[in-house]
């Protein structure tokens, strides 16, 4: 598993945090979170239907978008407070995602697409294609030259584990990782994942229906109509 410590893992803390969708009928209040505290390293679900703002959450959370009000820290750090700019920085140097349908580049290998952030970032290429190479062979994926089309879906998903690990992130978000697999390539992606994150002590924030994934996790909150439930 991997296993070099993630860097210093913050705790997150949430407050008073709104988050609003400009849609063809209006404003939506997608997201309303008076306080929510995640301490370092814990494995945190997320549950709730569909629309009750479970993604948002994960977004808010991991630098994707900027709340219409609220605090979104990270020990020192506020999201909430930075530019686009800055929110991006952090996330690169802070944050691994890893998506229900993988976001792949199906033309590339296994390894070229663990290695994307550092082709379109400033990171030196051979320190990491001797780390990427390295974690998909953790990740249980042999041959990091096979394009990343021609995997099963659940090795694509390792690619993805994989990827998002690269930069030893302090925090993985992950989104409905385990949804478009079956059964038992889900629990194999969901014991990855639980691995990943403790063997660093990195915190997780995985959005899941799945009842095998929920069940590993330290805590799980249940969002309704974007309000802890
Ligand atoms: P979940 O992940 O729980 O299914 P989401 O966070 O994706 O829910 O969405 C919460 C609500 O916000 C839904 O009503 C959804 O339609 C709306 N929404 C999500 N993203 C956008 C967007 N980019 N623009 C407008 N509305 C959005
Ligand atoms: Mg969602």
């Amino acid at each position: 598993m991997p296993s070099t410590a993630a860097r210093e893992v913050p705790p997150l803390l949430l407050r008073d945090l709104a988050v609003e969708y400009r849609q063809r009928e209006g404003v939506l209040r997608a997201l309303t979170i008076d306080r929510l505290e995640i301490p370092p390293g814990t494995l945190c679900g997320i549950s709730g239907p569909s629309g009750s703002g479970k993604t948002t959450l994960l977004h808010a959370a991991g630098g994707l978008l900027h709340p219409q009000a609220g605090e979104i820290n990270w020990g020192e750090d506020d999201l909430a407070r930075m530019g686009e700019a800055a929110r991006d920085r952090w996330r690169r140097r802070m944050a691994g995602f890893v998506f229900q349908d993988f976001h792949l580049v199906p033309e590339l290998t296994a390894l070229d697409n663990v290695l994307l952030s550092v082709w379109f970032g400033s990171w030196s290429a051979r320190r990491h294609t001797t780390r990427a190479a390295g974690l998909l062979r953790e990740v249980g994926i042999p041959d990091p030259a096979r394009r990343a089309g021609l995997l099963s879906r659940g090795e694509q998903q390792r690619v993805a584990i994989a990827r998002a690990l690269l930069h030893r992130p302090a925090l993985i978000l992950a989104d409905e990782p385990t949804a478009s697999l079956d059964a038992v390539t889900g629990a194999a992606v969901a014991d990855l994942l639980v691995a990943s994150a403790r063997a660093v002590g990195a915190t997780l924030l995985a959005v899941s229906h799945d009842a095998a994934l929920l069940g590993r996790m330290d805590v799980v909150h249940r969002i309704d109509k974007g309000r802890l439930a």
